[in-house]
């Protein structure tokens, strides 16, 4: 059997703090793990920039309330789960990602949590487990599941790695440069002949 493992932000939703930082304008929170590879080191980064403007969940949650899916992401996935069992490996929080999870119809979606006090500040954030795409991908080879991954940013490319097939989806030309051992897609319909390349099954689009 084959699992099919996703990245959530830039694969099927816009990057939840891109679109906090134009609503909030601070520019300084457009970093992202396409910016800066540690992710603790990222994350550190803007909690502080939080606590320096006194910004916190709720303000977040507003701002998610206004997102949907990308431009074709609900019918791809769709597409996905009628041939593979999917999963999404987020380094999102179940905090910000649960309302995006209903128009995807809510698929299974190992992430981590944050910590917050009675007013909303965000006081820490807890990793499900350290290099959690990757261990995700061991564990299911464990069960021997056959995994194939896409996502779109260095955190994912551990993943990619040790999936039996990656697949890098609207990533930057720095991350493509950087990981030519992956194919690299823009478009869904591009995305889906990826998966059905990298099945050992005979799938049709
Ligand atoms: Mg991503």
């Amino acid at each position: 059997m084959e699992i099919a493992c996703l990245d959530l932000e830039g694969v099927l939703i816009p990057e939840i703090w891109i679109a906090f930082a134009e609503k909030t304008g601070i520019d300084a929170l457009k970093r992202t793990t396409r910016d800066e590879p540690d992710y603790d080191v990222l994350m550190q980064y803007r909690l502080d920039l939080l606590r320096e403007n006194g910004l916190g969940l709720h303000e977040i949650q507003d701002v998610i309330a206004t997102l949907e899916p990308l431009d074709g992401a609900v019918d791809f996935v769709n597409w996905l789960r009628e041939r593979f069992q999917v999963i999404i490996l987020s380094d999102t929080f179940y905090e910000f990602a649960n309302p995006l999870m209903k128009p995807l119809g809510y698929p299974t979606l190992l992430c981590h949590k944050l910590e917050c006090d009675d007013s909303g500040s965000v006081i820490d954030y807890h990793l499900r487990q350290s290099n959690p795409k990757r261990q995700s991908i061991v564990a299911l080879k464990s069960l021997y599941y056959r995994t194939i991954a896409a996502g779109d940013s260095y955190n994912d490319t551990t993943m990619l790695a040790e999936a039996d097939a990656g697949i890098l989806f609207h990533a930057p030309q720095n991350v493509i440069d950087e990981f030519p051992q992956f194919p690299a897609v823009h478009t869904y319909d591009d995305l889906k002949r990826e998966f059905i390349r990298a099945s050992d099954r005979d799938l049709k689009i």
